[in-house]
């Protein structure tokens, strides 16, 4: 028989990421039954992982059978109910997807809005919550992978708790590579998927709420409009209980518990500090190349960075041939930023030094051929006095106030 077994790519795209070999094993293993003790016992030491992840005490933190927008969908679906006012900062993709939701949950949505490329802006938050009294919901986006911008949360969770408001933070492509910290913070309903800096395939949403958030769940009038996601009934399943409700994603739970053990193993301090070094070595080595950054330092996520297209290149020439010559995936931007940003993701196993330097040699190559004039040297030599440390990264070029957009 023919087989279609598709050849590696490495993934330096906004998800998913590579995958660690030892999670590709973890899915090999005997397919159990769901209520099989062994695999209870997994799922057991799976939740405890991911509140090591997500730093957090709470009962509730589970994983999601579905992607990380069937994560957003469980925290609008549970927790608002029709009539109720939510404002959601809209600065990319994921924030618009979330006012969606919130209004197919028949919300009252508050959008704020920021410029693609640039984070919510705290002022503007306060502005539309004192225009809109009796706000129940702050939904955020924490890290735009649409964009690469890291939104500062803290001032948006204190604005929100200030006025009795939960807050709901998107944190899909931060979880495991950026600090997400849900108790330290105050986040009371958190989502994320497995695919981006945990480095497991698509197909999970680890979740988390706290006791507040529950209260509000029990406090319903109407019942909960998703089946599948209906949170009382997961908890059922995931909880002492163990009530089926739906036959566990048995594989993939393998997965992503091989892929927190890694974690783990890691340790979060030493994961968030890697992610930032290979994003500054990289962002250093695109400068030396002559490409402006879409986002300004202050506010450029490590998981993703947002590359301007240079004048008179074309995006898809420069994707096609990275794919086809070296193997290479990376992003294109959406909506307002299609044909104008290139997208390169440094998530989990991805972000390594390795992957740095192949992507800043073939990137260069293919543009030099294009006719736009970059030295992959250069580009290489930028990054390698990231890679030294401090005392040599003093003479590392930054954005120098050149980055913060890709007008053409
Ligand atoms: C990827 C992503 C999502 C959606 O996750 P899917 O797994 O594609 O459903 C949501 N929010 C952010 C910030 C993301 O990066």
């Amino acid at each position: 028989m023919h087989s279609m077994k598709p050849k590696e790519i490495l993934l330096l795209g906004p998800g998913p990421s590579p995958v660690e070999p030892k999670v590709m094993e973890a899915i090999a293993w005997p397919v159990l039954g769901h209520l099989d003790p062994d695999f209870l016992a997994i799922m057991s030491e799976t939740t405890e992982l991911l509140r090591g992840v997500f730093e957090t005490g709470n009962n509730v933190t589970l994983p999601l059978s579905g992607t990380g927008s069937s994560g957003m969908e469980t925290a609008f679906v549970n927790f608002v109910e029709p009539g109720d006012k939510v404002l959601v900062g809209v600065n990319g993709v994921f924030g618009a997807r979330m006012a969606d939701m919130a209004s197919r949950c028949r919300a009252e949505v508050v959008e704020v809005k920021a410029p693609w490329g640039k984070p919510l802006d705290p002022g503007d938050v306060e502005k539309a919550l004192d225009a809109n009294p009796g706000v129940k919901f702050v939904a955020f986006v924490q890290a735009e992978t649409s964009t690469g911008v890291l939104t500062p949360v803290e001032p948006l969770v204190e604005m929100a708790h200030r006025r009795g408001a939960l807050v709901i933070a998107d944190t899909v492509s931060s979880l495991g590579g950026v600090p997400v910290a849900v108790d330290r913070r105050g986040l009371d309903i958190v989502f994320s998927g497995s695919q981006k800096c945990l480095s497991c395939p698509p197909g999970l949403a680890p979740f988390t709420a706290n006791e507040r958030a529950l209260e509000v769940l029990r406090g319903r009038k109407t019942k909960v409009p998703s089946w599948y996601f209906d949170l009382s009934m997961i908890t059922q399943y995931w909880g002492k209980e163990r009530f089926y409700h739906h036959t566990a994603p048995v594989s993939m739970i393998y997965a992503i518990y091989m892929a927190l053990r890694l974690v783990k193993e890691e340790g979060l301090e030493a994961r968030f500090g890697r992610h930032r070094l290979n994003s500054d070595a990289l962002a250093a080595g695109l400068r030396a190349c002559g490409l402006r950054l879409l986002v300004e330092d202050a506010y450029r996520l490590p998981s993703l960075t947002a590359v301007c297209v240079p004048e008179g290149v074309s995006d898809l020439d420069v994707r096609g041939r990275l794919r086809r010559e070296h193997g290479i995936e990376i992003g294109g931007g959406l909506g307002e930023l299609k044909g104008r940003i290139w997208r390169v993701g440094l998530m989990g196993y991805g972000s390594r030094r390795e992957n740095v330097e192949r992507l800043l040699a073939a990137l260069c190559g293919i543009l030099n051929d294009l006719g736009f004039r970059c030295s992959a040297d250069e580009a290489l030599a930028a990054a390698a006095r990231v890679y030294a440390g401090p005392a040599a990264r003093g003479a590392a070029p930054s954005g120098g106030g050149r980055d913060g957009g890709c007008v053409k």
